[in-house]
C-alpha cells in the first residue's frame, strides 16, 4: 500500500515522535435542538487528556451534532462543556477553534490552493503568523503526515486519503489541545482508509486528545480508550472497547452491533 508506505517514511522523522500535550473535555447535561427538534438530550461525557474516544451509533443519533457543539459550530441549548476545566460556552468561537480542531468527512480543503497553502493559510489568517513562519510549520506538518513530496499539489491531484491527511496536517498546525474527527474515512475508497486510520492511531499514541465519530469498529476496538454508543440523542453506553463490544448491556447496543459487525 503506497499510502501506508508514505506514513512509514514520515515516522522516521523527528517530528513524528514528538508528544502532544492533549487537553481534557467534560460534557455535562448537554442538550441541543434544531428548532423544535431535540437532537441531544442530557449528554454526559468525560474525555481524559491524551485519550482517544470513539463515538459510534446509528445514523441520525446526534454524533455529528455532538462534535459541532464541542467546537461551537452550533450553539447548545443547555448544559455545559469544559475544556481543561473552563467552560467553552463563553469563549469566542474563533479562539476556541484554535484549541479544538476538527476534520470532516469531505476534507473541506480550498480547491484552488496547494496542500502547502491549505495548511499555511489557516496559520497566517487565524494565528497571524508571517508567511515564512507559516510555510515552515506547514512543511513540517505535511512531512509528519507523509506528504513532504506532495506539498505543491492541489487537492484535485491528490487521492482522497492524501487530501484527508492534508486536512489532518492543517488541524495539527494549529497546535490544538483536542481534535474532533467526523467520519473522516467514510468518503474514501477502501484501499485509502488504512493510511488515514494509521495516522490517527499514531496521533493517539503520541498523546493527542481525540474524539472520533467512526463506523470503523475494528479501529475503535484497537485504538479507543473509551467507546461511546449514542442513540436518539443520548449516550446509551460508554466504556472500554471490551465492555462495549464484548459485554454490551442494552438491547439497543446489542442490536446495533449485530447490524454492523
Ligand atoms: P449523526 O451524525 O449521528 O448521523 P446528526 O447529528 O447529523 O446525526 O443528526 C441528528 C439529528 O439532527 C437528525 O435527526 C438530523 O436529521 C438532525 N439534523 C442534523 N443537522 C440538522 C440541521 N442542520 N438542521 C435540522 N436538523 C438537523
Ligand atoms: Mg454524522
Amino acid at each position: 500500500l503506497v499510502e501506508v508506505g508514505e506514513l512509514k517514511g514520515a515516522a522516521a522523522s523527528v517530528d513524528a515522535d514528538t508528544r502532544f500535550n492533549g487537553g481534557s473535555l467534560a460534557v455535562r447535561g448537554l442538550s441541543m435542538a434544531y428548532g423544535e427538534h431535540e437532537v441531544l438530550k442530557d449528554v454526559d461525557l468525560t474525555v481524559r487528556p491524551g485519550s482517544v474516544t470513539c463515538v459510534i451509533g446509528p445514523s441520525g443519533s446526534g454524533k455529528s451534532t455532538l462534535l459541532r457543539c464541542l467546537n461551537r459550530l452550533v450553539e447548545v441549548k443547555g448544559g455545559d462543556i469544559l475544556l481543561d476545566g473552563d467552560s467553552i460556552l463563553g469563549m469566542k468561537p474563533e479562539k476556541l477553534r484554535r484549541r479544538i480542531g476538527m476534520v470532516f468527512q469531505q476534507f473541506n480543503l480550498f480547491p484552488d490552493h496547494t496542500a502547502l497553502e491549505n495548511v499555511a493559510l489557516s496559520l497566517t489568517r487565524i494565528k497571524r503568523m508571517n508567511k515564512d513562519a507559516a510555510d515552515r510549520v506547514a512543511k513540517a506538518r505535511l512531512a509528519e503526515v507523509g506528504l513532504a513530496g506532495r506539498q505543491h499539489h492541489r487537492p484535485s491531484r491528490l487521492s482522497g486519503g492524501q487530501q484527508q491527511r492534508v486536512a489532518i496536517a492543517r488541524a495539527l498546525a494549529m497546535e490544538p489541545e483536542v481534535i474532533l474527527f467526523d467520519e473522516v474515512t467514510s468518503a474514501l475508497d477502501p484501499e485509502l482508509v488504512k493510511g488515514v486510520l494509521t495516522l490517527m492511531a499514531d496521533l493517539g499514541r503520541r498523546g493527542m486528545t481525540m474524539v472520533i465519530v467512526t463506523h470503523e469498529m475494528g479501529f475503535a476496538r484497537r485504538v479507543a480508550d473509551q467507546v461511546v454508543f449514542m442513540d436518539e440523542g443520548r449516550v446509551v453506553e460508554a466504556g472500554s472497547p471490551e465492555a462495549i463490544f464484548d459485554r454490551p448491556q442494552s438491547e439497543r447496543l446489542k442490536r446495533f452491533l449485530a447490524e454492523v459487525l
